[in-house]
């Protein structure tokens, strides 16, 4: 493959791309919403903000050739995962999805599945001390909850909240033992998490399993119809490597 490629990034695959990309020799840009107020950056260049939906996305690869677009978003990054199949398939740039696999459930989990944030408020309302890890945006799904809850989020998230909210600010990687004293110190009865997957935040599953505590899981959104899909940096470097 000659030329740039874009990488959609947020998360730690899309910064591994980014490194191994640069590595190669490939010219690449990184694209960062901006949500978050200390980003890790990638190597390589990097622009930050969003492109103004899949038009401005198709604009911008009019007037910033490249190669090949991956979509290395988090797996519940879903609008910008629609907009770059629809820019891509406006303006011809081949893209790739590159996303990690899901979590699966394992012997001991009391895993409960929902479809949205709104979903998890529902499945968690007759709990008792609700710890939510869903990140910071889309909070307000929870407001109504009138228990204790516990959030973990990068950056401070913004109200509404529940009325009786604790947070806590961290980045993972989180370990086990961490997330065992976590779930003990606030007695946590019922965890909520999208199903993000990852070895980086994968440990508060564990904790659950092993301290017995259900866990609301909230459904990925399928990817967009024929957008290929890979689930490793390896694969992408060597679909791209594949690429005329
Ligand atoms: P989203 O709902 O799909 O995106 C909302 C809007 O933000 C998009 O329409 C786009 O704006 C802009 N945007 C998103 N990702 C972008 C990128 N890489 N470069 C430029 N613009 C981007 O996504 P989100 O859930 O808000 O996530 C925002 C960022 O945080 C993503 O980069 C994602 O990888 C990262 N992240 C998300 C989660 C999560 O749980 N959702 C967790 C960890 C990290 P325009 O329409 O104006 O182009």
């Amino acid at each position: 493959m000659t030329g740039r490629v874009l990488v959609l990034g947020g998360t730690g695959e899309a910064r591994r791309l980014a490194t191994a990309l640069v590595a190669d020799g490939v010219d690449v840009v990184s694209s960062l919403a901006g949500r978050v107020a200390d980003p890790l950056l990638p190597p390589g260049e990097v622009r930050v903000g969003g492109f103004g939906g899949a038009v401005g996305l198709a604009a911008w690869l009019a007037a910033n050739p490249v190669a090949a677009v991956v979509d290395a978003t988090h797996p519940f990054a879903s609008t910008m995962t629609a907009s770059a199949a629809s820019a891509s398939a406006v303006t011809g740039v081949p893209l790739l999805r590159l996303q990690r696999p899901g979590w699966t459930e394992q012997p001991g989990d009391d895993w409960r599945w929902v479809d949205s944030l709104e979903e998890a408020a529902v499945a968690v309302a007759g709990f008792g001390h609700v710890f939510v890890t869903t990140g910071r945006m889309g909070l307000g799904a929870f407001a109504g909850l009138t228990q204790e809850v516990l959030v973990r989020s990068v950056d401070p998230p913004e109200p509404p909240l529940p009325a009786r909210t604790t947070v806590i600010l961290e980045r993972g990687p989180f370990s086990l033992a961490d997330e065992l004293a976590l779930l003990r110190e606030h007695g946590v009865d019922v965890v909520v998490t999208k199903d993000s997957g990852g070895h980086m935040t994968e440990a508060k599953l564990t904790a659950a399993r092993e301290l017995g505590v259900p866990v609301v899981l909230v459904r990925r959104l399928p990817v967009p119809p024929r957008v290929p899909v890979v689930a490793t940096v390896e694969e992408a470097v060597a679909w791209l490597s594949a690429l005329p």
